[in-house]
């Protein structure tokens, strides 16, 4: 991509439509490049290892912890979930923009890391609707659902530390305004740069 690389990271509560939007964004800018973050998490029934996440024991986890691997981890919802640093600092350094999508334990750790990193919240429509898309999704069982139907409310909160809050209440609108954060963000740093 430019000489300018921005680093992004999409984060919202569970069924926000994320996942969604972070894949019609990638659809739309193919040079942007998806950091695929390790999890202790078992894969879901349409989920491939490699692919959206690489699946990994608590105890190879724990390995990566120690060696300095992640550029954040946090846990989330019971599991494990970490970025890591080689991922993020290779693709930047060969000016690639780079997405993450983190939850908010992870969108903090990152911001100190890299202070210029464009942080966007997906907010859901109501909590109500939040409940509908996680039971009708269908890949989580009923204590899944409840535990992360019960951290929305917390979540929703960390909104205000975030650069922009972007609500999902029509999909396509909100990919737009995402393209337009993105293009906004790299126009000021290439003005700061004085290209
Ligand atoms: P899910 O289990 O629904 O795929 O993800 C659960 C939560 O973990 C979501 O909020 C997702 O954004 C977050 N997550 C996914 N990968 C990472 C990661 O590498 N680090 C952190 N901190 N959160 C992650």
């Amino acid at each position: 991509m430019s000489a300018q690389p921005i680093l992004i990271v999409v984060s919202g509560p569970s069924g926000s439509g994320k996942g969604t939007l972070c894949q019609m964004l990638r659809k739309a800018l193919p040079d942007l490049v998806y950091s695929i973050s390790l999890t202790t998490r078992h894969p879901r029934s349409n989920e491939k290892n490699g692919v959206d996440y690489i699946f990994v024991s608590r105890q190879d986890f724990q390995k990566h912890i120690e060696a300095g691997d992640f550029l954040e981890w946090a846990e989330v919802y019971g599991n494990y979930y970490g970025t890591l640093r080689s991922t993020v600092e290779e693709n930047l350094l060969a000016g690639k923009d780079v997405l993450l999508e983190l939850d908010i334990q992870g969108g903090q750790q990152v911001k100190r890391v890299f202070p210029d990193a464009v942080l966007i919240f997906i907010m859901p429509p109501s909590l109500d609707e939040l409940s509908k898309r996680i039971i009708g999704r269908g890949t989580d069982d009923a204590k899944t659902i409840n535990m992360r139907l019960s951290c929305a409310p917390d979540e929703l909160l960390a909104a205000k530390k975030y650069d922009y809050v972007v609500n999902n209440d029509v999909i396509e609108r909100a990919v737009q305004e995402l393209l337009t954060i993105i293009r906004r963000e790299k126009s000021i740093r290439e003005q700061d740069k004085g290209v």
